[in-house]
């Protein structure tokens, strides 16, 4: 029971390669721009950035800096009771080094805050309005906390011009309490997610579930459901890997069989896309599902 799992075959990394992913790896290195992508060695960059068949290149952006006021039982960022005040600056920094680099669609995300009046929320819409003014051609989608459920600061993020609306659910109601931080709430996160749809029905929505921390599968069924019952449009589901050994145990590898299984599922439920496997994550080639499921 205590052993950790072996890790199966097919969560084996591959070394990236590809045109489109050389240069803008090669384009990076004079911006001075982070990104998670390569701070946290993601296994997708290599797809991600080179792009697919619509040729969308995706990274994503870390902003409101390195330090959380929650901490979640799977996450293996720092966390602080006062973190040091957000860069004013870092909006349009941010900003005009993705307008200059060559990126399709950017994932911006960041830590919780909040020990901040607006939970971050203006800094997010600051940094996607001058991307924009910047360059109207990039896709932007913010990937945001809940905002312990303050439906101003969500309609902070709705009207700042972004292209998809994303806040990730992460696992199933009943194990919320024991993955997520305490103050994250299962239902609250539908709320702020059912909020975005009716301060702008045009706007995308978007989630994200990890599989392996226990959960059954009538209740990955029942957590597809809730999403669409709350009008989100797309959604995620990849594998739980534990960060360091203080951090959750994973309870199963789910194999690559029963995340095509979820797949079909949430097609059958009408999600505009569903990105299901192994080692998806929440922006796991955002652009090309985006652009993909518009098109379609
Ligand atoms: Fe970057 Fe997200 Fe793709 Fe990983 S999945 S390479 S973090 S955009
Ligand atoms: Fe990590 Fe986000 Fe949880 Fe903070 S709120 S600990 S960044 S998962």
């Amino acid at each position: 029971e205590n052993q950790r799992l072996r890790l199966p075959p097919w969560l084996k990394r591959t070394i990236p390669t590809g045109k489109n992913f050389s240069r803008l790896k090669e384009q990076l290195r004079d911006l001075n721009l982070h990104t998670v992508c390569e701070e946290a060695r993601c296994p997708n960059i290599g797809e991600c950035w080179g792009g697919g068949e619509h040729g969308t290149a995706t990274a994503t952006i870390m902003l409101l800096g390195d330090t959380c006021t929650r901490g979640c039982r799977f996450c293996s960022i720092k966390t602080s009771r006062n973190p040091p005040p957000p860069d004013p600056k870092e909006p349009v920094n941010t900003a005009t080094a993705i307008a200059t680099w060559g990126l399709d669609y950017v994932v911006l995300t960041s830590v919780d805050r909040d020990d901040l009046p607006d939970g971050g929320s203006m800094h997010f819409a600051e940094t996607v309005r001058e991307i924009k003014r910047q360059n109207s051609d990039i896709l932007v989608e913010c990937l945001v906390p809940d905002f312990r459920g303050n439906l101003d600061h969500v309609k902070n993020i709705v009207e700042c011009g972004l292209d998809v609306y994303a806040h990730n659910i992460e696992t199933v109601e009943s194990l919320t309490p024991f993955v997520r931080d305490r103050r994250a709430q299962y239902r609250q996160s539908l709320e702020t997610l059912a909020a975005v749809k009716k301060f702008n029905p045009d706007l995308i929505t978007k989630s994200s579930i990890m599989l392996g921390l226990g959960e059954s599968d009538e209740e990955v069924h029942q957590t597809l459901k809730d999403l669409r019952e709350n009008d989100v449009d797309c959604v995620t589901l990849g594998q739980y890997m534990q960060p360091t050994k203080r951090h959750l145990k994973v309870v199963e590898y789910v194999t690559p069989e029963k995340y095509l299984h979820w797949e079909k599922i949430g097609k059958e439920m009408g999600f505009l896309y569903v990105a299901s496997g192994p080692l998806v994550r929440s922006s796991y080639k955002a652009g090309e599902f985006f652009i993909a499921s518009i098109l379609k």
